[in-house]
């Protein structure tokens, strides 16, 4: 790529986008282009800011006649940092974040950029939710395509489980409308399939009634028997009740208490969403695992699940992720997590465990791209360190992934690990297959190929 080319392609968008058009001299491009995670890449060439879907048809076809690679950006969480490419154009869609809510159909829509947070708190003002994870910044696109566990998601199924269509700009700058009846192979791929076959501009979700939630954070002392124990209460608990697991070494961050810096501990985030009159003894067998440090659990509107999250400047994560059957976590397995925490060479280091099951198990595995329905635990290990330590930590997160098993099939949304055998974990035996034929029909070239990849098949 040409900076000849670059800046050709530069004038011919700001002819339409003006100032929506972000090039490096411009103040405004490092913090529009930042992400959450940090990396060492070289910065993009260009961010381009559409407005609605024939912005990004645009943009879309001008980067790919220029030969310039594109990365699409919704909420900037990707753990593969695929919001950004160096030297490319990087289609920046928080602009497209409108959120419209048909109560009577039972439908939400939410623009390609829009949040998970922004959108459960439009829903929750009319007591309405569609699950999405546990973070609020997280992209409602970038979360949906991959997955989209959290805690609805026993309950009423991951989020792509609960997409209805998608209106999608592909390749050739194509507008279309993908549901079960139009372009079917490619909403199946799109559910599990993530940003491969073109730009989301509107998703169209599965919305419930949602009244208030039991939750909160319980943070009890770590030890090898209280983390199986955790682990198979979550697994086991009514479909209403997710407990999501987080072992680590307390940081000295303000909302923990002093007195528990530096200690490992096991910080439980939980939400009842059945009868909140319920919630309490919903959560006693959590409560049951000893006396806590921290205990914020009790009725509180959904969408305040969703607040706080990642802030502070952007730190390097390193992380490496699986799936386990239930029977493998006992205490031995544990006492693995336990040793691999001590053993940190980073500033923060966490191993988390989800369980599946419920509506997601329910689900046959060919119905969609994410193909993984039968285990029952996700397991993610992050270490987070602000400087780049890059190989120390590295190592660290290969052997305790290896010590913990988690070398097989992988949740694309937590696989920060990027290449061919990566995407294979991700997408494994007939739904690789089924993902590059279809990639072939709607992305012959691989324009769009900042993601878990998977090339067109021929
Ligand atoms: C703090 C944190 C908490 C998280 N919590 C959860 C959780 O609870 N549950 C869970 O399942 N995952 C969770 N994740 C993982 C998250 O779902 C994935 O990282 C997801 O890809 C982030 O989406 P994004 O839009 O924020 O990221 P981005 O980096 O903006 O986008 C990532 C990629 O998704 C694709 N994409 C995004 N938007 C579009 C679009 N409109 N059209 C086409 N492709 C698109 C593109 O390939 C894009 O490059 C979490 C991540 C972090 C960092």
């Amino acid at each position: 790529m040409t900076t000849t080319q670059i800046s050709a392609a530069t004038d011919s968008l700001r002819a339409r986008l003006g100032e929506r058009v972000l090039t490096p001299d411009d103040e405004r491009f490092a913090p529009t282009a930042a992400l959450v995670i940090d990396g060492p890449q070289a910065p993009p060439a260009l961010v381009v800011r559409p407005r609605d879907a024939d912005d990004v048809a645009l943009a879309v076809t001008v980067a790919r006649d220029a030969g310039l690679p594109i990365a699409v950006r919704n909420g900037g969480h990707s753990f593969g940092r695929f919001g950004w490419v160096e030297d490319g154009l990087v289609l920046d869609l928080r602009l497209l974040a409108d959120v419209d809510l048909d109560a009577a159909a039972w439908v939400g829509r939410a623009g390609g950029g829009t949040t998970a947070g922004a959108y459960t708190a439009a829903a929750g003002e009319l007591g309405l939710a569609t699950g999405f994870g546990d973070t609020g910044g997280v992209g409602v696109a970038g979360l949906t395509l991959g997955g989209g566990l959290g805690y609805l998601s026993r309950r009423d199924g991951l989020t792509l489980d609960n997409l209805l269509a998608a209106d999608v700009v592909l390749a050739d700058g194509r507008q279309v409308h993908a549901s079960p009846d139009d372009e079917p192979d490619l909403f199946w791929a799109l559910r599990g399939g993530g940003g491969n076959f073109g730009v989301v501009t509107r998703l169209h979700l599965r919305l419930v009634p949602q009244g208030p939630v039991y939750g909160g954070v319980l943070i009890v002392p770590l030890t090898a028997r209280a983390l199986a124990d955790v682990v198979a209460v979550a697994h086991q608990a009514p479909e209403e009740l997710t407990v999501m697991v987080n072992a680590l070494v307390a940081p000295p961050l303000p909302f923990l208490p002093e007195t528990i810096h530096g200690k490992q501990v096991l910080m439980l985030e939980i939400a009842w969403s059945g009868d909140v009159v319920d919630g309490d003894a919903a959560v006693a067998p959590l409560r049951a695992l000893g006396p806590a440090y921290v205990d914020t659990l009790g009725p509180q509107p959904y969408p305040a699940l969703f607040e706080g999250g990642p802030s502070g400047p952007p730190m390097r994560a390193s992380g490496r992720t699986g799936f386990l059957q239930e029977s493998a976590v006992d205490e031995v397995w544990a006492q693995r997590v336990l040793d691999g925490l001590a053993g940190s060479p980073a500033a923060v280091s966490v191993v988390g465990v989800r369980p599946l099951g419920g509506a997601i198990a329910r689900v046959p595995a060919d119905a969609t791209a994410f193909a993984h329905r039968a285990h029952d635990l996700v397991v993610a290990t992050t270490a987070m360190a602000p400087e780049p330590a890059a190989s120390a930590v590295e190592a660290w997160s290969d052997t305790l992934a290896s010590t913990l098993g988690l070398g097989g099939p992988a949740y694309a949304n937590f696989l920060g690990t990027v290449g061919e055998e990566e995407s294979r974990r991700a997408y494994p035996g007939a739904t690789w297959d089924r993902l590059a034929a279809v990639k072939a029909v709607y992305d012959p070239d691989n324009v769009f190929r900042g993601n878990h990849n998977v090339p067109p098949a021929g």
